[in-house]
Formats: structure tokens, C-alpha cells, sequence
């Protein structure tokens, strides 16, 4: 289990533009709003699950710097 893994890229209908949200949110039943990496809140009924095509460059960039963190370092193979 990596960083990356808790989190969601979605899709938002307000900006058509996919965004990375949190998996606690994601699976939480409970929550009517969503919020992406860049502040972006969406209400549940608006994001699609789908093939990511225009991802938010705010996201992106928080997404990337987990994946960093995740990457093995000082490793030779
Ligand atoms: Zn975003």
C-alpha cells in the first residue's frame, strides 16, 4: 500500500476536468461534497468515474510529489 493508493482520480462536471480526491471520501457513504487535492469541492452526484483525459495541473502536481515519495530510492535493479 502506497500513498497514491488513497487516492481517486475523478472526473468533475463543473470543469469536465479529472481531479485526485481522497479515497476516505470517496468511499464515505456519508459525504454529499467532495474535495480534490486543489481545493476543488464537487458535490458526489457530479463526478463520473471514467478514463481520465484532461487531468487538473494542480492535482497533478500533488499527485506527483506522492508518487515520489512512493518511488524507491538508493535502489540498483
Ligand atoms: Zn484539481
Amino acid at each position: 500500500m502506497t500513498a497514491t493508493h488513497n487516492y481517486r482520480w475523478l472526473m468533475s462536471e463543473y470543469d469536465a476536468t479529472w481531479h485526485c480526491f481522497p479515497s476516505s471520501q470517496v468511499d464515505d457513504p456519508a459525504r454529499r461534497f467532495l474535495e480534490a487535492s486543489c481545493n476543488h469541492s464537487v458535490p458526489v452526484s457530479k463526478v463520473l468515474d471514467a478514463e481520465p483525459r484532461k487531468l487538473c495541473p494542480d492535482c497533478l502536481l500533488s499527485f506527483g510529489k506522492l508518487l515520489l515519495n512512493d518511488w524507491p530510492r538508493g535502489s540498483s535493479h
